[in-house]
């Protein structure tokens, strides 16, 4: 039995092994393709080689890549899976082909279901939900199995016994390891993160300082001539197009500095409600004249020490996006504010153009922007204000339907 075992771990392992080896930092469609096409495969093996226990019964683990891509892709990316194993099945004939059939059919039907809350909970509760399935699926297995038995042998409550048992360790072994990878990966994506914000600040702390005061003196100079009596209406207009230009130039260092500005004198322990306040004041003319209108529920008592000024700026960035993605038919921004378990949970949530998965995958990189007058670095310093703080941010979006950001911060 023992060997039997260790070879479907093998195969059950094998599409994991090839997905950490060779696929792990793209996530191209035909990455998909091929681990669907992987626990295809393996499933195949899994009913070719099946466990063989000494009690002469044998049962095999083909339900297992099964319920996984079931759980972890949904309907439509388990549907290759169920179609394989059908004809496969069919291919064999012998008894039982209609029976396995109509299990198989109850399966795919079920537990796709669960996929949508499977993926949106932590590890451990996606593994009893993987559990849960397995579990399922044998005790149905083993029901249906049942009712060949004219009495219900010890062979047959053996067989159960060895099958269950199986089925939940190595479900349990292959989740554990899947969910590890995905984690691994998204621990080196955090990391090449920060490590870029930690660059951006450095340079720009050195870089932003020295180039503003070129500007401002530029700038009065530019003022000065403008009132000068010599100066044609042409030449005028050139001025106020450099002038406008130097506004734009001095808002790009400010939003620099803001990001960069080691602020120790700044800190404070409160709990957002003043910040809140603030922003929303500031941004009340601009969300009126975008016919946008700020709805803010306030229910956090939690508190946290903060860089006040930045944690203004970073607010002030997040919520001039939502506006400004509402800028076309106006709407309502929502902000709500609450505390649970010991986190603050900060919602910002917009109904205007929406982000594709690659746009949201590029936010908060340096001047990543797709507005005329963007410059592509409020996401930025909002990522990196949060960072500091230990916060995560989550967004949710769809394409012309809105944005929810959903920060958390732990305290
Ligand atoms: P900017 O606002 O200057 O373009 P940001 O860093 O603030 O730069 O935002 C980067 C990009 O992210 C924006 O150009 C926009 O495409 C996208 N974005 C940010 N927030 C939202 C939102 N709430 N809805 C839709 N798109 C958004
Ligand atoms: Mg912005």
């Amino acid at each position: 039995m023992l060997e039997t075992l260790l070879l479907n771990i093998l195969f059950l392992i094998f599409p994991l092994l090839l997905f950490v080896i060779f696929f792990d930092n793209r996530k191209h469609f035909y990455n998909i393709v091929f681990l669907i096409a992987f626990a295809t495969i393996s499933m195949i093996l899994c009913m070719v080689y099946p466990i063989h226990l000494d009690i002469g019964f044998i049962f095999d683990l083909r339900y297992i890549p099964f319920i996984i891509v079931a759980l972890y892709g949904g309907f439509w990316k388990v549907l290759p899976l169920f179609i394989v194993l059908n004809v496969y099945r069919f291919i064999i004939g012998g008894e039982g082909t209609i029976q396995s059939l109509l299990f198989s059919s109850s399966i795919f039907i079920i537990v796709p279901f669960l996929s949508k809350i499977f993926l949106r909970v932590n590890t451990q509760k996606r593994i009893l939900i993987g559990v849960s399935a397995a579990i399922f699926t044998m005790g149905f297995y083993l029901t249906t199995l049942s009712t060949f038995f004219d009495v219900l042998t010890q062979e047959f409550w053996l067989l159960a016994f060895y099958s269950l048992t199986t089925h939940v360790v190595v479900i349990i072994l292959i989740m554990l390891m899947i969910e590890k990878a995905l984690d691994n990966i998204k621990s080196r994506e955090n990391f090449l993160h920060a490590e870029r914000l930690h660059v951006m600040s450095e340079l720009t702390a050195s870089v932003s300082h020295e180039i503003r005061n070129p500007l401002t003196v530029t700038n009065g100079f530019l003022q000065l001539l403008k009132e000068s009596k010599n100066v044609s209406v042409a030449e005028k207009m050139y001025i106020d197009f450099s002038l406008k230009e130097l506004e734009r130039a001095e808002q790009i260092v400010s939003d620099f500095l803001a990001f960069a500005k080691p602020q120790s004198e700044n800190m404070v322990y409160a709990n957002l409600e003043e910040e809140f306040r603030y922003v929303k004041n500031i941004l009340m003319p601009y969300a009126k004249m975008n016919r946008v209108e700020i709805e803010c529920h306030f229910t956090n008592t939690l508190k946290l020490k903060y860089d006040k000024n930045q944690m203004q700026q970073c607010l002030l960035n997040l919520l001039k996006n939502g506006i400004e993605a509402m800028k076309e038919n106006g709407g309502i921004l929502t902000i709500e504010v609450c505390d649970f378990d010991q986190n603050i949970i900060i919602t910002v949530q917009d109904s205007g153009i929406g982000m594709t998965k690659d746009e949201i995958k590029n936010l908060g990189k340096p001047y990543y922007s797709t507005k005329k007058e963007g410059t592509g670095l409020g996401m930025l310093m909002v990522y990196g204000t949060i960072c500091k703080v230990k916060g995560k941010i989550d967004v949710e979006s769809k394409k012309g339907k809105g944005t929810t950001f959903t920060i958390t911060i732990p305290v």
